[in-house]
């Protein structure tokens, strides 16, 4: 409120202020005012459903005419299945779901297609090898292309976050073409200090590492992730806080790399003996425990093995949430991508490919993200080999048909099950449903219309990358996204950008 210039709020009936909301009310001199007191004369059409402000909505429809009518598609809705209906979108908000064909100033036909809410990936990283402000323009455009309109980005600094905030707030309307919810990774006393204030923006979503990436983030103690979680047990119930936990054992990781010293990495297999598949399944067990017993939320990042889903079958519980990422799901170290898919936690072998299948079967997996992480083959060194190369790989540009290739046409998972993993669950987890994840009147107008039956090869310069190559290039890949809708506009159609002027804003828990 206080940023959009608003000075009164006007609660309505039954509703109350947080001490912390009342603080910063005072601290901006907004006034709060209960619904009765303002109802007579003055126009608040949020607040106020009968009078006034409800006449003032009806004037500016009056004219009957939507916006968007995506018609003759059978939509994917999480918890409701498949239905063929049309969607009516006015502004940036999906207005109507109705089997009548109403009028509208554009008109896009999804006949044999299916129209799902925009996909959330929860998990991206931008900026690691060039400025922030360039990928947050090349990968979002990347993004939007494979219809993926909001993403999840990891944030590690040892500085206050507050001043990171800040310029998110500005910087992402005015370069991303998606939404933005951004996770703070924990590394200092006073970052920990100073989680209410991040709170008190909006930022609920935190992060620890149980094992380093070398060169790139320290590893935490678990004395320090105990400290993290028992100051989020602290935190006002509405903050609803979620920690996410990069989990692999730090020790067992040192030991089998040791193991490889005087020897030349030369395959996938070879990295995967480096971080040992049990690191990860210990990792996760003491994550399911601490969360358990601490009482506060986690969410257990990029999950990519059997033994992970061996424990998550015993442990998991109603607090803990578990992502897999889309290389996982359709890659394994027997895939013939080399260097390429070097990556921490590696890409495993076949086994566990599978049991991330069956997990999802199973509903021990929650979410599907990337861990995108761009950079460019020079940048990664894939002429050191495997040996020489760096970890990570950019991935948002075939993350949906990527899922959708594997999940439909091989693992025979449906769409309605599917679906919901890329868009309902994160959602739901860090806190912006069912204003995204969804297709409901009231809902963000964030759409993307898949054909199943388009299938094409991976050509890396076709994904608008800044990166120049791609997991999956050379691979055909089938039902790729023909449209993309953001905020209601066209973003993106059969492979090619069509709306330059498309762009995201920073989501608040
Ligand atoms: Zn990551």
């Amino acid at each position: 409120m206080a940023r959009s210039g608003r000075k009164e709020l006007v609660l309505g009936e039954g509703e109350r202020l947080t001490d912390i909301a009342r603080q910063s009310a005072a601290r901006y001199g907004i006034k709060v005012v209960r619904y009765e007191a303002a109802s007579a004369g003055t126009t608040y059409p949020q607040a106020n459903r009968s009078g006034t402000g409800a006449a003032v909505a009806v004037a500016a429809f009056a004219d009957g005419m939507y916006d968007l009518l995506i018609k003759g598609g059978t939509c994917v809705i999480p918890e409701m299945g498949l239905i063929r209906t049309n969607v009516c979108i006015r502004g940036d908000k999906v207005a109507a779901i109705t089997s009548d064909t109403p009028p509208a100033r554009d008109v896009v036909d999804a006949s044999g297609k299916y129209v799902l809410p925009g996909i959330i990936d929860p998990h991206t990283h931008l900026g690691l090898f060039t400025g922030l402000e360039t990928e947050l323009e090349t990968e979002t455009r990347s993004a939007v292309l494979g219809g993926v309109t909001t993403i999840g980005t990891y944030f590690n600094q040892e500085e206050s976050y507050l001043p990171l905030i800040d310029s998110l707030r500005r910087s992402v309307p005015a370069l991303s073409r998606v939404d933005m919810i951004p996770h703070l990774s924990m590394r200092t006393d006073e970052q920990v200090a100073e989680m209410d204030r991040y709170s008190a923006q909006g930022m609920n979503s935190y992060k620890v590492y149980m094992c380093g990436v070398p060169g790139i983030y320290p590893n935490q103690e678990d004395g320090f992730i105990v400290k993290v979680m028992k100051r989020m047990k602290e935190l006002p119930p509405w903050a609803n806080p979620i920690l996410s936990v990069h989990c692999e054992n730090q020790s067992i990781c040192d030991y089998a790399t040791e193991e490889w010293q005087g020897r030349t990495l030369k395959t996938l297999d070879d990295w995967n003996e480096t971080h040992p598949n049990l690191a990860e399944g210990e990792a996760v067990q003491r994550t399911a425990y601490l969360s358990e017993e601490i009482g506060v939320r986690a969410y257990v990042v990029h999950s990519s093995t059997k033994e992970a889903m061996e424990r998550l079958s015993l442990l998991k519980h109603d607090k803990l949430y578990v992502e897999t990422t889309s290389p996982y799901l359709a890659l394994d170290t027997g895939s013939g991508i080399g260097a390429y898919g070097k990556m921490l936690p590696p890409i495993r072998e076949e086994e566990s490919r599978l049991a991330l299948w069956d997990g999802i079967r199973k509903g021990l997996i929650d979410t599907i993200g990337t861990d995108n992480t761009v950079m460019t083959s020079a940048e990664k060194n894939i002429s050191g080999g495997m040996h020489g190369a760096g970890a990570g790989y950019p991935t948002l540009g075939t993350h949906l048909v990527s899922v959708l290739n594997e999940g439909l046409f091989r693992q025979e998972v449906m769409l309605d099950k599917l679906v919901p993993l890329m868009t309902m669950n994160p959602a739901k987890i860090f806190g912006v449903y069912p204003r995204k994840g969804t297709i409901m009147p009231g809902s963000d107008a964030d759409i993307v219309i898949v054909d199943l039956n388009n299938e094409r090869t991976v050509r890396p310069r076709d994904l608008l990358s800044r990166s120049d190559f791609s997991l999956f290039q050379g691979s055909r890949l089938r039902a790729w996204p023909v449209m993309t809708i953001k905020g209601g506009r066209i973003a993106a159609q059969n492979g090619r950008i069509t709306d330059d002027g498309v762009r995201g804003k920073i989501l608040e828990h």
